[in-house]
C-alpha cells in the first residue's frame, strides 16, 4: 500500500507529519510522490491560514476522480481544523482525526477498508492517548524537530491554535530527554525544540511519578537541584530544560521555535548566553509595531516592551540572528500604524522576517472585525517590509 502525505503549515505540523510517517511505516505503507499511485492521501493541515483550508477544499474534484480510478483510496485529514471546517469536509473525506489520536490511525484505516462499501465517514475524537510516544520518521539526517509542548493559552485574536490544538500541555521531561539522546546517538547536528509557545514550557512532576521510567536517570537530574523526594513537586521551566539538554554529551546544537516575547525571561537569556550548544538565533514574532494594533491582536505586550527586550538580548549576544513574524493589513491598520511598524523594523534591523498579508480565519475574534484593507494595499505594505528586511 502507498501513501501520499501532504503537509501545510509550520514546523509543528512538519514534526507531526514525521510521527504520522512512522505510524504508516509500521503498517507497511510506503510513501509516494505521485497522488495517482496512492492508496491513502493524508493531509496534515495548517492552523493559522484560511488559505490552506481553502486549497484543500479545492482538491475535492481531483480526489473524486482518483477515487473512481482506485476504489480502495482513502482520503484522511488531520492537523489544526476548526469544528466548522470539519463539518465542511465531512462528506468529502473518509476520515478526520485529531493528531493526538494518531496511535489509533492504523485501526481506523482497517475499519474504513472493511466498511468501504458502506461509504462511511469516520472521525477520531481526541482522547488522552499520548501521540508524542510515537517515534517519528525524521525527514532529514542532520536536523531533527522535537516537540516539547503543544497548544497555546494566549488567544491572539487572529489565531485558531488555542481552539484547534487546545490549551498548553508540556511534554514529560523524561520523554524529551529520551528522544534527544537517541538523536545525539544517531549523530544529528541540530535539535530544534518545538512548540506553539515554546518558552512557556512548564512541566511539573514528582520523582516518584517518573521512577517507573527505565530509561530515566535520577542522578543526572540531581545536579540541577531536582530532588528525589516522594513529596516534592519539581518544576522544569524552559530555561532549565535547555540547561539540562545542553549538558548531554555529544556534538550537537540546540535551537527552539516559536517564542512569545512576553515569556522571554532574563533567566532564558542568561542560559542562551552561557550554553555554547544553544544556537545564537531567536525567532521572536513582533506581528505589529503599533500599540493599538498589538492590543487588538491581544499580543500581551507593547512596542516599548518588545524594543527593550531586543536591546537587552543584543547587549548580551551581539551577533544573535534575529527573525520575526509580521502581519500587514490587520483590520483597521491605518497607514500611520503601518509606518510605525516600518520605523520599528528600521530600528531593530531584523535578520529575517516572515511577513503575511492578513486574511481572516473564521472562528477567531479578529474575523468578526471589518477586513477593510484592500488586497492591493496589503500587497504594497508587504513589499515595503519585505524589501526592507529580507
Ligand atoms: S501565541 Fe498567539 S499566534 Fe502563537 S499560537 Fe498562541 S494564539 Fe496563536
Amino acid at each position: 500500500m502507498n501513501y501520499k502525505l501532504i503537509t501545510f503549515g509550520c514546523q509543528m505540523n512538519i514534526s507531526d507529519s514525521e510521527r504520522i510517517a512512522s505510524v504508516l511505516k509500521k503498517i507497511k505503507y510506503r510513501p509516494v510522490l505521485d497522488e495517482n499511485k496512492a492508496d491513502l492521501i493524508l493531509i496534515n493541515s495548517c492552523s493559522v491560514k484560511q488559505k490552506a483550508i481553502d486549497r484543500i477544499f479545492g482538491q475535492e474534484r481531483k480526489w473524486q476522480k482518483l477515487k473512481e480510478q482506485n476504489h480502495n483510496l482513502i482520503i484522511a485529514l488531520t492537523g489544526c481544523i476548526l469544528e466548522k471546517d470539519k463539518k465542511k469536509f465531512k462528506d468529502k473525506v473518509d476520515l478526520i482525526f485529531d493528531i493526538k489520536k494518531l496511535p489509533e490511525l492504523p485501526k481506523k484505516i482497517i475499519e474504513i477498508q472493511q466498511r468501504a462499501k458502506m461509504q462511511q465517514y469516520l472521525e477520531i475524537k481526541p482522547s488522552n492517548i499520548d501521540y508524542f510516544y510515537i517515534k517519528p520518521k525524521y525527514s532529514t539526517k542532520n536536523i531533527a524537530y522535537v516537540p516539547i509542548m503543544t497548544g497555546c493559552n494566549n488567544f491572539c485574536s487572529y489565531c485558531v491554535v488555542p481552539y484547534t490544538r487546545g490549551r498548553e500541555i508540556s511534554r514529560p521531561i523524561e520523554e524529551i530527554l529520551c528522544e534527544v539522546k537517541n538523536l545525539i546517538k544517531k549523530k544529528y547536528k541540530e535539535i530544534i525544540l518545538l512548540g506553539q509557545n515554546v518558552n512557556s514550557y512548564n512541566y511539573k512532576f514528582s520523582m516518584d511519578s517518573i521512577s517507573s521510567s527505565q530509561t530515566f536517570n535520577f542522578q543526572f537530574l540531581n545536579k540541577f537541584k531536582i530532588k528525589n523526594s516522594k513529596f516534592k513537586i519539581n518544576v522544569i521551566t524552559f530555561p532549565l530544560l535547555l540547561k539540562i539538554i545542553a549538558t548531554l554529551p555529544g556534538k550537537f546544537q540546540i535551537n527552539f521555535l516559536t517564542s512569545h516575547p512576553k515569556d522571554i525571561s532574563d533567566e532564558l537569556i542568561d542560559v542562551m548566553v552561557k550554553c555554547k550548544k544553544i544556537k545564537k538565533e531567536l525567532h521572536l514574532p513582533l506581528q505589529s509595531g503599533d500599540d493599538e494594533i498589538l492590543r487588538k491582536m491581544n499580543r500581551h505586550y507593547l512596542v516599548d516592551y518588545y524594543l527593550k527586550l531586543i536591546q537587552k538580548i543584543r547587549k548580551k549576544m551581539k551577533k544573535i540572528f534575529l527573525s520575526t513574524d509580521i502581519i500587514v493589513g490587520f483590520p483597521g491598520e491605518t497607514k500611520k500604524q503601518f509606518e510605525n511598524t516600518v520605523k520599528l523594523c528600521k530600528k531593530i534591523k531584523f535578520n529575517k522576517a516572515f511577513i503575511s498579508q492578513y486574511s481572516p480565519r473564521p472562528g477567531t475574534i479578529a474575523a468578526k472585525l471589518n477586513d477593510d484593507i484592500s488586497k492591493e494595499e496589503k500587497k504594497r505594505r508587504w513589499k515595503i517590509l519585505n524589501n526592507l528586511i529580507n
